[in-house]
């Protein structure tokens, strides 16, 4: 850089983009990020290492086509406002929906993006102001089987481990992760351990992903049936006594009935249906079961099903059976994807069924809690409804308004062209952004909010890690922090928060939220990051959990017998559609591209998108590399670039699942009924596609 370092401001605080939770230094001069230096004695997680997102990631802020003037629409154009009139605008737009509509005719979208103090007070605003549980965030779309899974077998809906398990365990099973894409720094720990250390690691995943190079054992799986192979897993681990009898015995139930429940799972069925070898399913199971520790860690290969939490059931099944959680360098370890998503989209309870800190609004207590912590007489006690329930529910004309914070819903949601109609069809709409994003276009009215580089709060990590997150740069124009936003809005209902800062919106969490109890931003600042739960002002937090008991009623972890579910539509066997399309990330890209295809390295990389097709599937279909090919389902056709390699099985084809800032996206395909019973989600992971070139290319 041309300045001297006195010359610049130095701002040490969180990445914005995966939830990995890399901290470092943001040097920055006249609002503009200069460059990024990791501080390892402020990074307990990423030491001195950053992924190219983190380190060069920072052009969009500053991009001229931020918002920075809220808009509101007239006659079908947007024109900017004064933040009263927008502000007004949509405190009557959200009035007036429910004076004709009642209190759940509105919905309500959170953001895993923002912060946990911004997330915290949009549920009370759904709650205390708006009177309704319908408010979700993108949560829903990636990881909820997950909490819905480990909830009801070991209690958290969170990651088991600390670090240490991540870099240190002895062995690694990794599915549905395609880690050094989509969490690099932690890939390169991983690869470390297994290189320096001589962890063992399989990995199991439809596709020949990089992590695979370094495994001790790459088995390829057809997508979608995880279970089966979970299941073939632990009736290895059983029938051959390999299994730990003590950690069964004393700190589980229900083992007999999930041995019962894996007996038909046999090598030659777990073939048969999931495409694993006998041999490989061995060697794994054997390994995994003999190992002095072993991490468990998935992404949303295990969890975008319309079984996700059967798949996850089964995961802490086999975790469980081979007595490998609860210690120091063991236990279940979901990656998750966007920066906030464990905080902002979990522990702070914009969801549905939850306050912040999983305390349930069905429980009386927990409401009495939060009545008389809010002021107010009655809370709902009625679960509201998930993100992908409020699409559905508006395209019967149930939900008549949304209020969204931070999501790219279109994109992000399946079947991407009937969500743009339904956002056309509500009778108010507002999102609050960063952009003009695509879901805002649709809006009445526009809020222009603060990126993460100029956000002051906390995010929570993977690992439950909360972390301070700073202002590096200011915002443009009149752009305001998201909590600013709704502190604003609720005061147009008569509710006087009076928030002056993130840090005493903390103050009211640790009130309320047993888990992040002694979580203070003043204890943040000098001790760099504390890991959930956290009771008081004196604890620790806790880097690993379940060393004594599971979060449970008896203290006991609860398995329970998963059966055989395979994706919808594969099950169909359609001619139709012979091929298999599974989506997920690529290194350069984020979620909808909203942040990454504004930035110029970055896009250079991925500006058009793509599906991977096996060779012999391509010599098969007449396509050759680079070739452009059209691809159809059940729900629209889009058009990609071939790229033929030995990556991807024979009928699977990959598509990444991001906007790639032109051409198609793969969401266009993808169906919007079929949804995991308990969490639903969607079943992004498999959907029945045939693939024809199209001459060009
Ligand atoms: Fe940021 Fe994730 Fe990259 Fe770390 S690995 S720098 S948290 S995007």
């Amino acid at each position: 850089s041309d300045y001297r370092l006195n010359e610049v401001d130095v701002t040490d605080t969180t990445c914005g983009y995966c939830a990995v939770g890399c901290r470092f230094d943001i040097y920055s001069k006249d609002g503009e990020v200069l460059g990024v230096r990791p501080n390892p004695e402020k990074a307990p997680i990423n030491g001195i290492s950053t992924c190219v997102k983190g380190k060069f990631g920072y052009k969009y802020a500053d991009s001229e086509d931020r918002l920075t003037q809220p808009l509101v629409k007239e006659d079908g154009e947007f024109r900017e406002a004064s933040w009263e009139e927008a502000l007004d605008r949509v405190a009557d737009g959200l009035k007036e929906i429910q004076d004709e509509y009642g209190r759940n005719g509105l919905s309500l979208v959170s953001s895993s993006k923002t912060t946990n103090e911004a997330n915290y007070l949009m549920q009370k605003f759904a709650r205390q102001v708006l009177r309704t549980n319908n408010i979700d965030n993108c949560n829903r779309l990636c990881h909820s089987p997950t909490v819905a899974g480990l909830s009801q077998t070991v209690g958290f809906g969170a990651g088991s481990v600390g670090t240490d398990a991540l870099e240190n365990t002895d062995c690694y099973l990794i599915t549905g992760s395609n880690t050094t894409e989509a969490h690099p720094v932690l890939a390169t720990r991983i690869k470390q351990n297994v290189k320096d250390d001589d962890a063992d690691m399989f990995v199991f995943d439809p596709r020949k992903i990089q992590m695979a190079q370094f495994a001790t054992q790459y088995t390829r799986i057809k997508p979608g049936y995880d279970t089966v192979w979970i299941n073939g897993l632990i009736r290895h681990v059983i029938e051959n006594d390999l299994h730990d009898e003590e950690f069964v015995e004393e700190r589980t139930v229900g083992f007999e009935e999930v041995k019962e429940g894996v007996e038909k799972f046999t090598p030659e069925y777990v073939e048969e249906k999931a495409g694993v070898p006998p041999e490989e399913l061995k060697r794994a199971a054997e390994t995994i079961a003999e190992a002095d520790s072993c991490t468990f860690c998935w992404t949303l290969g295990l969890t975008e099903h319309s079984h996700g939490t059967e798949n996850i059931v089964s995961m802490a099944n086999l975790a469980l059976v081979t007595g490998h959680v609860g210690t120091e360098k063991s236990g279940l370890a979901p990656f998750r994807g966007q920066n906030n998503v464990q905080g902002g989209g979990g522990d702070m309870g914009p969801i549905p069924g939850n306050f912040p800190g999983y305390q349930k609004v069905t429980n009386d207590d927990a409401r009495e809690k939060f009545e008389e912590a809010y002021g107010v007489d009655h809370l709902p006690d009625d679960e509201g409804y998930t993100i992908t329930e409020q699409f559905l529910a508006a395209d019967r004309g149930e939900i008549r308004g949304m209020f969204i914070q931070g999501e790219n819903v279109v994109y992000s949601e399946p079947n991407v062209s009937h969500a743009g109609e339904i956002l056309d069809d509500l009778e108010f709409l507002a999102v609050q952004d960063i952009f003009l994003t695509d879901s805002a276009k649709h809006a009445d009215v526009v809020l222009p909010a603060n990126a993460p580089v100029e956000t002051n709060g906390t995010y929570t990590s993977s690992t439950r890690h909360v972390q301070l997150v700073k202002r590096a740069i200011d915002p443009p124009g009149n752009a305001k922090p998201d909590w600013v936003i709704t502190q604003e809005l609720a005061e147009r209902f008569g509710y006087e928060w009076g928030f002056r800062n993130p840090s005493e919106i903390m103050d009211e969490i640790n009130d309320l939220t047993p888990i992040y109890g002694g979580i203070t931003h003043e204890r943040l600042e000098t001790e760099g990051s504390i890991p959930w739960p956290c009771w008081d002002e004196d604890h620790p937090g806790t880097p690993h959990l379940y060393t004594e008991e599971f979060n449970t009623d008896d203290g006991k972890a609860h398995m329970f017998p998963t059966d055989v579910s395979g994706p919808v539509e594969a099950d169909m066997e359609d001619e139709a559609f012979p091929l298999a399309m599974t989506t997920g990330r690529v290194l350069y890209q984020y979620h909808t591209g909203t942040m990454t295809n504004r930035e110029p390295g970055i896009r250079s990389y991925t500006d058009e998108l793509f599906v991977e097709i096996n060779p012999d599937t391509a010599a098969d279909l007449g396509v050759s590399d680079g070739q452009v090919v059209e691809i159809t389902s059940r729900k629209g056709s889009i058009t990609a670039l071939a790229q033929v390699t030995e990556r991807t099985g024979g009928d699977v084809v990959f598509v990444p699942m991001h906007y790639f800032g032109r051409g198609d996206v793969a969401n266009e395909l993808t169906d919007e009924e079929h949804l995991d019973p308990q969490a639903h989600v969607p079943e992004y992971k498999v959907t029945d596609v045939r693939v024809a070139p199209t001459g060009e290319g």
